[in-house]
């Protein structure tokens, strides 16, 4: 059963599909997360609430429960207009969309990267999709990602009637370094996380240790940040249990 399966998942990935049609509903189980032990980011007092209630943002500023500082996050709400988002929408679904796991559909953009090898190849990669542009250049009006250069994008499209998910992860920190940049359309989206502790050469870890943090341990934006921590070390002393 954890044989690649005709709707993109395989192991113990799983969507609505494969667990309705394919048997797959047992390896889902597996993968059950302790919720008790996630936080859900708050965009206004910019703090992680303890807990699951993806709506605990919304009870701003009467949140109950204990919340952390988590400096390094930044949420930007309504990046872009509605009648950009729609445009965007329509621009991306004229792009034929790949199969993923978890039910999700994904475009990517972007050179071919080998983590674990740490290459990176061109290959069949032509450039960013004309209509991103004006996204990409509005990155630049937020301080924190002055000097950000886009690698890669990807459309990621999670449909709730596909019992579409992503696991919890971090993304690679030999490439993709201290900044990874989502724009959320067509929902409301509540940023959650989980603490991560396992080995250090899972997601290139170790790499943080390799270069400067953008923010400090206060959450103020660095410049010439090479003498400073690393992110890393600075995640670390705020907040011992998340790594
Ligand atoms: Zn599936
Ligand atoms: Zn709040």
């Amino acid at each position: 059963m954890t044989k690649p399966r005709p709707c993109g998942c395989k192991g113990c990935r799983t969507c609505l599909i494969c667990e309705t049609q394919y048997g797959a509903e047992n390896l889902k189980l597996q993968l059950e997360l302790d919720k008790s032990k996630g936080y859900v980011y708050c965009p206004f007092c910019n703090k992680a609430w303890k807990g699951w209630d993806l709506n605990a943002y919304k009870q701003h500023p009467n949140h109950e429960g204990d919340s952390i500082e988590y400096p390094g996050v930044y949420i930007q709400l309504n990046f872009i207009s509605e009648e950009e988002e729609r445009d965007l929408m329509t621009n991306i679904d004229e792009v034929p969309w790949d199969i993923s796991q978890s039910g999700r559909r994904k475009q990517n953009y972007g050179p071919k990267t080998n983590f674990k090898k740490k290459k990176v190849v061109v290959g069949k990669f032509e450039g960013f999709p004309a209509f991103s542009k004006y996204l990409q250049e509005r990155f630049a009006s937020i301080d924190l990602l002055k000097d950000y250069y886009v690698i890669e994008q990807c459309s990621l499209e999670y449909d709730p009637s596909k019992g579409a998910s992503i696991d919890p992860h971090i993304d690679d920190c030999w490439i993709w370094g201290e900044r990874i940049i989502t724009v959320n359309c067509l929902s409301d989206t509540a940023l959650t996380m989980t603490a991560f502790k396992g080995d250090l050469k899972k997601y290139n870890l170790y790499c943080a240790e390799e270069y400067g943090p953008v923010v400090s341990a206060d959450g103020s934006i660095l410049k010439g940040h090479k003498e400073e921590k690393s992110m890393l070390e600075a995640c670390k002393s705020a907040l011992p249990m998340m790594l």
